[in-house]
């Protein structure tokens, strides 16, 4: 197997070991979590690791990465609001989707009666978070009299959103509005929901603190089952944060002055450049670069190491204070944020090592 950098190390047994932690927390409140896995940009090994760890639902924001799953015998959830020009594929690869549209309805009505199947809707509200759904609940009780109505499509419940666009905190006040309106919509229309989808990782830490109403039955979760973290990144109790790890080649090697000689020029990305005088310094260069990862979504896990920038294609450390002896050609490994896995997922020039 081939063994170059830079490479992403991702740790399916402890994706298993948090998603098999998040069910537990999840199933004593009555709550069945959703395992989404568009950080790891669909991946079959990632979905197979929570799917190992108790989850039953898998949710991805893009058709095409539920495509890669298709022969997964698993339910599967379409994140993002469809798009009407794929809803065929919708109807093809999702069992469920989230909704707030009524033409996007209408269009997977009839790709699902063209398909002869029935796809699952869940309705959204929006929270106050300002992304997906209906902000008025009138609009979201029609919404959702609208899929109960519609040949091909079933009503699966209400769903929203929060801590993503708005940075609108998960609280048991807006987790409850959701519930009403649950409530509310089964009154009306008097039938039954199967789900009311609260929010993401985000709501973790409510859950811990006992604070997600009776009602609330789903959770979507990502972010704490593949990196351990929730709201505002911090750590989940009872997760691990060391599932990924991105690990780069030092290529040189070289004692420098920490200021460049006659600066006057505009770096590679326009912006001028601010240099603090450190003295003579061990640097490093990494066979990484801006186009894979913005440097600010990097820690490096040796203490000793600095990150002080670099360009399109080269990572440039300060490694004097390391009590490595690194040496041309080892590896620097790095923690990443969100963000930060999210691009270097998505980059083909970051090679993926799933460790089984
Ligand atoms: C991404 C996403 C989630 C999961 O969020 P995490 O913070 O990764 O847990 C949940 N719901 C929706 C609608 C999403 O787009």
């Amino acid at each position: 197997m081939s063994n170059t950098l830079p490479c992403l190390f991702v740790d399916l047994p402890t994706i298993a070991g948090n998603a098999s932690a998040m069910v537990d927390l999840c199933q004593s409140s009555h709550i069945n979590p959703v395992g989404i896995i568009k950080l790891a940009c669909g991946s079959r090994d990632v979905a197979s690791a929570m799917l190992e760890g108790g989850i039953k639902t898998i949710g991805d924001s893009r058709i095409d990465n539920l495509e890669k799953i298709a022969d997964l015998p698993v339910e599967k959830m379409l994140l993002r609001i469809p798009q009407i020009s794929r809803a065929l594929d919708t109807v093809k690869y999702a069992d469920i989707s989230l909704n707030s549209e009524e033409h996007t309805l209408r269009a997977l009505s009839a790709a699902a009666v063209a398909l002869n199947r029935t796809h699952r809707v869940i309705v959204m509200h929006d929270l106050g978070d300002l992304r997906e759904g209906c902000i008025n609940a009138d609009d979201t009780v029609a919404l959702a009299r609208l899929a109960a109505s519609l040949p091909g499509l079933a009503l699966e419940g209400v769903g929203a959103n929060l801590a993503c666009y708005g940075g609108v905190e998960p609280t048991t006040e807006n987790q409850q509005q959701l519930v009403d309106i649950a409530h509310r919509i089964e009154a009306e229309l008097g039938i039954g929901l199967h789900t009311v989808s609260g929010a993401s990782s985000a709501a973790l830490p409510l859950l811990l603190r006992h604070g997600v109403p009776v009602g609330i039955n789903q959770l979507r979760l990502g972010a704490s089952l593949i990196l351990g973290i929730g709201l505002n990144d911090e750590p989940i109790p009872g997760t691990s944060q060391d599932a990924v790890r991105l690990a780069v080649e030092i290529v040189e090697l070289k004692e420098k002055p920490s200021v460049p000689t006659g600066s006057t020029a505009l770096d590679a990305f326009g912006n001028k450049p601010v240099f603090e005088d450190f003295g003579i310094r061990q640097r490093a260069i990494c066979a990484i670069g801006k186009q894979d990862i913005d440097f600010a979504e990097l820690q490096a896990v040796d203490p000793g190491v600095r990150i002080i920038g670099g360009s399109s294609d080269h990572l440039i450390l300060d490694v004097s204070e390391s009590a490595l002896n690194y040496q041309v050609g080892d590896a620097v490994y790095f923690t990443l944020s969100y963000g930060g896995t999210l691009q270097c997922m998505t980059s083909d020039y970051v090679r993926k090592e799933y460790v089984h």
